[in-house]
């Protein structure tokens, strides 16, 4: 007995030193070996040991380091391998869904886009379509035969249940508590024969968590992002983590009420800060007919880049109340950076004047006032590629049981 607890605590030793050395690399990019040793404190043959380990399962890779001029052969080179082992990302968007390849790297190395049907989208419909698009870049990629899956990662506009990848709500699909992570795993597996781990997650906490890891925010402690569409979501990351509250559905900054005599809001409360910086009430304002396809959208950007009186006044306008709200949460959580995405990203620079002198004017002053704000950089796959990093967190934990577990 006391030999195999032994031999049990060794294991889970050498599974979590396994763990700390990938996520050491995967978050500097790339260290030396030596380097290795000063960031996680083991010794020097212990990392050649799990180093060896994470290259011979593919999550890593290590060559010779060109001579620095000191005597001596340089510490090897050790970083990600983006070759071997990939998870899929998937979106589903009220418009569009999208389905991509993404490395451990967070590199999307393909990705396909279909319509969101717009005349059914139950949850079995959307779960056909998702297990449909799947098996099709699958089958069509090689992943899975010459580059090992570890699993399906999905974003949806939605309040998640993480623990059991349960949707409670979402509104602009009209969906009420819906098994969604099980009913796509049973369609995988029925479609490629494998069972395929599924997980899945608010769309706008995913796009936050690439951002603040691969995009705007590498690299910022403190990162509040705001993505606005149709929907406004956001998160506010702390350290890499999501300030999740109690059920986990915290965050929801487009469902904070701004205004108490303002509009109904689709969460059935009116007022909501959504109400009055989401896309549809923009175009509204420029009185664009609000149709949510990217043709209104482009046109809407050029007639703002022609100056258009009706267009600038709306998105002064929009602005303002971009600030109101960027005010408060200032006031609330003191961040660092401030990242917009999705369409916000793409105004920002014509929003900026009125933003700022609404931001700054409501600001608290003990907070630092000139806290900047800045579009997303990853542009349509933020969402992708944080839906593909739940899919990696069991390789970051345990590489290589999953990549024992998905060969
Ligand atoms: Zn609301």
């Amino acid at each position: 007995v006391v030999d195999s607890l032994n031999g049990l605590r060794a294991k889970t030793v050498r599974q979590r030193n396994l763990s700390l050395v990938l996520r050491t690399v995967r978050s500097s990019g790339r260290s030396t070996r030596s380097e290795l040793v000063v960031s996680t404190g083991l010794t020097r043959s212990s990392i050649a040991g799990l180093v060896g380990e994470l290259v011979s399962i593919g999550v890593l890779d290590e060559r010779a380091a060109p001579p620095d001029g000191r005597p001596g052969r340089p510490s090897p080179l050790v970083s990600i391998d983006d070759r071997r082992i990939a998870a899929i990302g998937v979106e589903v968007g009220i418009d569009t869904t999208a389905v991509a390849i993404v490395g451990v790297d967070g590199a999307v190395s393909r990705s396909v886009r279909v319509p969101t049907p717009s005349s059914d989208r139950s949850a079995m419909r959307i779960v056909r379509l998702v297990g449909e698009t799947v098996e099709k870049l699958i089958r069509t990629s090689g992943v899975g035969a010459h580059r090992t899956l570890v699993g399906v990662g999905v974003a949806i506009p939605a309040l998640v249940r993480t623990r059991d990848n349960r949707i409670a709500v979402a509104p602009n699909l009209e969906w009420v508590d819906v098994a969604f992570g099980e009913m796509l795993a049973t369609e995988l597996k029925e479609r490629t024969r494998k069972c395929i781990p599924v997980s899945v997650g608010n769309d706008a906490d995913l796009g936050a968590l690439a951002e603040g890891r691969f995009g705007a925010g590498s690299g910022v402690r403190h990162m509040l992002y705001v993505a606005g569409e149709v929907g406004v979501g956001g998160a506010m990351l702390i350290d890499g983590e999501r300030l999740a509250g109690h059920s986990g559905y915290g965050c929801e900054f487009g469902h904070v009420p701004v205004d108490p005599l303002g509009k109904p809001c689709r969460c059935g409360g009116s007022g909501c800060w959504e109400t009055e910086i989401g896309t549809r009430v923009l175009l509204d304002r420029a009185g664009f007919a609000v149709r949510p396809d990217i043709d209104v959208f482009d046109d809407f950007i050029a007639a703002a880049d022609a100056g258009e009186p009706t267009v600038r006044a709306a998105l002064d306008e929009h602005g303002r109340w971009v600030g109101i709200g960027l005010a408060g949460f200032i006031n609330a959580f003191d961040p660092e950076l401030i990242v917009l995405g999705g369409f916000l990203a793409r105004v920002l620079p014509y929003i900026s004047t009125s933003l700022d002198r609404e931001m700054t004017a409501r600001s608290f002053r003990g907070v630092d006032r000139s806290v900047a704000v800045i579009a997303a950089s990853l542009g349509i796959d933020a969402a992708l590629i944080g839906a593909a990093e739940l899919a990696f967190r069991a390789l970051l934990d345990d590489p290589v049981g999953v990549v024992a577990a998905s060969a």
